[in-house]
C-alpha cells in the first residue's frame, strides 16, 4: 500500500510544494541573472526579487524596505538579536526571552551574555504560555529587545503575540518574533499585533531551504541594526551576499498559497489533528505537552508512560516517520528544554513525540496512523510489563 514512510515531521522541515518547484525553475539556467548587474541579466532577476519582496511584505502589512533576506530563521535570529544588541548599547544591556525558545535564539543571547549582557530567560506556566504578569515585570530601564517566538516548534503552542506586542509598545523595548513555525499558519499582521522584528523561513512552509527574512520595522519608531554580514552592501548594507534568487522566488510562491489556502487548510489539519489525539487519548498515561486550544492545527506533542521512544520510532520504522523532539536535539538524545520547562519530568521528558500533520498528509495516512500507533504503544507496554498508575498524572 505504501511504500515511503508516512511524513509526520512538519515541525522539522516540509516536502516543497510542486507549484514552488515550478516557480523557481526558470531562476537557475535561464534567468541566473546577479540582481545587482546593470544589463537585462540583472534587471530581469531585480525585478522578480522586487515583485517578490512586495509579495512577503505585504503578506505580513510591511513595506518592501522592511523586509531583509537571509539564509533562514537562524541567520534571522541571529541578526535580529545581535544586531539590536550593538545598536542599542547606549541604552542597555538588557534582553528578555523564553526559556521554551529555539536554540537559534537561545544560543545567540547565551553568547551575548558571555560578552556581558545581561539576558532574562523567563519561564512558562504549565501549557506552554508565557506568564504576562511576568513579562512585564521583567522589563527594566535598560531593557532593549524582548524576544518571544510566535508558535512553538516543539509543542506548537501559540503565544499571545498581540498582548506580547502591547507590553513591548507600553514600555517602548522592542519586541522580536520567531515566527518560522507561524507563518501561513496563523495571521501575522506586524501592525496589528506591534511586532518590531520577526523572523520568517521557507522550509517549514513548503519552500526551500536556505532561505528566509527578518523583518525589521520602518514605519512608525524605526528600529535600528548593526550589521553582522559585511560584503557587497546588499540588503541596505545589513545582510552582504549575492541574493538567492531562485530560493527568494521560492519562498514568496511558498507565502502566497499558504495565505492563500490558510484558513481551509487549518480546518483540514485541525480535523486530522483531534483525530489522531482522540485515539491517543483514551489510553492510559498519555500525557499532551501544550496547551490544546493555543496551538498550531497540525501539532501534537505527548508523553508516553511505559515505553522506551527509541524502542517506538524503531518500531514505527519504515512505516511511520516522526521524532521525539526537535530535529536539533533528537541526535543528542537529552530530554528536551522545552518540555522540562513545562514541568515534566526527565523521563517523560524523554519519551515524548512530536507529531507534525501537514499539507501532503491524506486522510488515508492519518487512517493507517490511528491504528498503527495505539497497537504498537501497547505492544512495547506490554513487553515492559507496564501497568497504568492508579493515580492520573497531568
Ligand atoms: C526551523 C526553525 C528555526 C530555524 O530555521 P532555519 O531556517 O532552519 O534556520 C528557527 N526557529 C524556529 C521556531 C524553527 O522552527
Amino acid at each position: 500500500m505504501l511504500n515511503k514512510p508516512i511524513y509526520l515531521d512538519c515541525q522539522a522541515t516540509t516536502p516543497m510544494d510542486e507549484r514552488v518547484y515550478e516557480a523557481m525553475k526558470p531562476y537557475f539556467c535561464d534567468r541566473f541573472g546577479n540582481p545587482g548587474s546593470p544589463h537585462q541579466y540583472g534587471w530581469e532577476t531585480a525585478a522578480a526579487i522586487k515583485q517578490a519582496r512586495n509579495l512577503i511584505a505585504e503578506a505580513i502589512n510591511a513595506s518592501s524596505e522592511e523586509i531583509l533576506f537571509t539564509s533562514g530563521a537562524t541567520e534571522a535570529n541571529n541578526l535580529a538579536i545581535k544586531g539590536v544588541a550593538e545598536a542599542y548599547l547606549n541604552k542597555g544591556k538588557h534582553i528578555i526571552t523564553v526559556t521554551t525558545e529555539h536554540s537559534a535564539v537561545l544560543s545567540p543571547c547565551q553568547y551575548l551574555e558571555s560578552l556581558g549582557f545581561e539576558i532574562t530567560y523567563l519561564p512558562v506556566q504549565t501549557n506552554g504560555l508565557l506568564d504576562l504578569d511576568q513579562l512585564e515585570k521583567a522589563i527594566k530601564p535598560t531593557t532593549i529587545l524582548v524576544s518571544v517566538m510566535a508558535a512553538n516548534n516543539e509543542i506548537g503552542v501559540i503565544q499571545p503575540l498581540k498582548e506580547i506586542g502591547a507590553i513591548c509598545r507600553q514600555h517602548q523595548v522592542l519586541f522580536h518574533t520567531d515566527a518560522a513555525q507561524a507563518i501561513s499558519k496563523i495571521p501575522l499582521d506586524v501592525n496589528d499585533l506591534q511586532i518590531d522584528l520577526m523572523s520568517l523561513t521557507a522550509h517549514k512552509i513548503y519552500g526551500p531551504k536556505g532561505i528566509g527574512a527578518l523583518y525589521v520595522r520602518q514605519q512608525g519608531q524605526k528600529v535600528r541594526l548593526a550589521t553582522q554580514l559585511h560584503g557587497g552592501g546588499q540588503e541596505q548594507n545589513l545582510r552582504s551576499g549575492t541574493l538567492a534568487v531562485p530560493q527568494i522566488i521560492g519562498f514568496a510562491k511558498a507565502l502566497e498559497l499558504g495565505i492563500q489556502a490558510m484558513e481551509t487548510e487549518n480546518q483540514r489539519l485541525l480535523q486530522l489533528r483531534n483525530q489522531l489525539w482522540q485515539s491517543l487519548e483514551s489510553l492510559p498515561g498519555i500525557h499532551l505537552n501544550g496547551d490544546f486550544q493555543h496551538r498550531l492545527a497540525g501539532n501534537l506533542n505527548f508523553s508516553i508512560e511505559g515505553v522506551d521512544i527509541s524502542s517506538l520510532l524503531a518500531a514505527l520504522t519504515p512505516k511511520i516517520a516522526l521524532s521525539s523532539g526537535s530535529a536539533c536535539a533528537s541526535a543528542s538524545r537529552k530530554p528536551s528544554h522545552v518540555l522540562q520547562a513545562l514541568g515534566r519530568d526527565r523521563q517523560l521528558a524523554l519519551n515524548s513525540l512530536r507529531l507534525g500533520i501537514g499539507r501532503f498528509n491524506t486522510q488515508q495516512e492519518i487512517d493507517f496512523v490511528v491504528e498503527q500507533l495505539p497497537v504498537v504503544i501497547n505492544s512495547l507496554r506490554k513487553a515492559n510489563h507496564w501497568q497504568p498508575l492508579v493515580i492520573k498524572r497531568n
